[in-house]
């Protein structure tokens, strides 16, 4: 059986270490905000090339505390992306803000500008919303285009929170996710392109007012004391021991990024005939967190696959404005287009630093013999 992600393999190369960072942290036994959270905050700002990072318990607390901190309410338009996981809209509508999709690009999955820029002038013409934010997602490792939606960011006065839960260390024309936004956010999930053991997330930020007011949610809305209450607040804090971890992993990371690009180009050359296989845009690395060809055939090569001992998944069946917990904004099936129709053909193939090229030819001919 090959797997989907190889977090084996990852740790057999890692154990010694990864083992000693553990141990290190039941011997001192700080389990709550011990010294290697504050060690792995410095390492990924440094990373990122931000002034602040804050580490937290998941991606999912990372968007919330994000949201919180820039005051989402009731009443508030928040634009973003009908193409991603769930929590990206979950989170917004969490706060009392209304989600607002636009579609996305066919070739990226991204946040298509032009129809963020159509999405803000519908609303400030209906009048019932106020425009708040835009949440952009860096889809599957790849950047959305920032130069384009900060231009409509900047014209329109709304600040963009950065949902880069699949894209930590990708880059776009110089610059590193997640740093595009005025706050970006990632997740150390397990199977994201940098995760920890458990669930972990961060966010990023240049900005001193926002990263203090995150500080404080972190911590139930904490004061200059823990039980000096200031604002409502979350527990959203990471546990040292993943931490620990993470440190380690870091340490790994670009090596691994450079890895999933040898990866991908072996993917690409077998299977460019077959499937339309995944775009990289013009100034993009990818972290490539999922490998999404499209193909109309998804479902024989699924099976195909399956019976070969090769797992596979489907990244996303359905579009978020069409899910039953956002039935109430009222959306139908026919509202974006392109995310409807990406979401009818696309599916994922392992992926992961390790896979070598035998079992990409493997994968290949699976497929081949489907679609052939
Ligand atoms: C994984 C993911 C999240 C949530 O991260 P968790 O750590 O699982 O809470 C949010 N947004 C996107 C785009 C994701 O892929």
């Amino acid at each position: 059986m090959i797997p989907f992600i190889d977090l084996k393999g990852q740790y057999a190369r890692i154990e010694k270490d990864v083992d000693k960072a553990v141990k290190n942290v039941l011997m001192h036994g700080q389990f709550i905000l011990g010294p290697e959270v504050a060690l792995l905050e410095k390492k990924l700002a440094e990373f990122a090339g931000t002034k602040y990072a804050l580490a937290c318990s998941s991606g999912t607390d990372a968007l919330l505390m994000a949201e919180m901190a820039m005051g989402f309410k009731a009443g508030d338009a928040v634009f973003t992306t009908p193409f991603t996981f769930f929590a990206t809209a979950e989170t917004i509508a969490l706060t009392g803000a209304t989600p607002v999709f636009s579609d996305v690009e066919e070739d990226s999955f991204n946040m298509d500008p032009a129809k963020l820029r159509e999405a803000i002038l519908k609303v400030k013409k209906e009048g019932k919303l106020t425009p708040k934010a835009i949440v952009t997602v860096d889809l599957f490792g790849q950047c959305a285009d920032y130069e384009a939606i900060s231009a409509i960011a900047e014209e329109f006065g709304l600040p963009i929170i950065e949902d880069a839960a699949q894209a930590m260390g990708a880059v776009r024309n110089g610059k590193r996710a997640p740093s595009f936004g005025k706050i970006g956010c990632t997740s150390f999930f397990p199977a994201k392109p940098l995760g920890c053991y458990g669930d972990g997330g961060a966010v990023f930020t240049d900005d001193k007012a926002l990263y203090d007011t995150m500080y404080s949610i972190l911590v139930h809305g904490r004061g200059d004391d823990k039980y000096n209450n200031v604002r409502l607040g979350l527990n959203a804090r990471l546990d040292t021991i993943q931490a620990a971890v993470l440190l380690e992993k870091l340490k790994i990371f670009e090596e691994e990024i450079r890895l999933r690009q040898q990866v991908t180009q072996w993917y690409g050359e077998e299977l460019k005939d077959l499937v339309q296989i995944p775009a990289v845009k013009k100034g993009n690395l990818s972290v490539w967190a999922q490998y999404c060809p499209r193909s109309p055939r998804y479902g024989e090569i699924q099976a195909a696959l399956k019976e070969a001992g090769i797992p596979t998944a489907r990244y996303y069946p359905i579009p978020i404005h069409l899910l039953e917990a956002m039935k109430f904004l009222g959306y139908k099936k026919g509202d974006m287009p392109v995310a409807e129709k990406i979401a009818e053909t696309v599916f994922a193939l392992p992926m992961h630093p390790y896979l070598d090229q035998a079992t990409i030819k493997k994968i290949a001919g699976v497929i081949r013999s489907v679609v052939r």
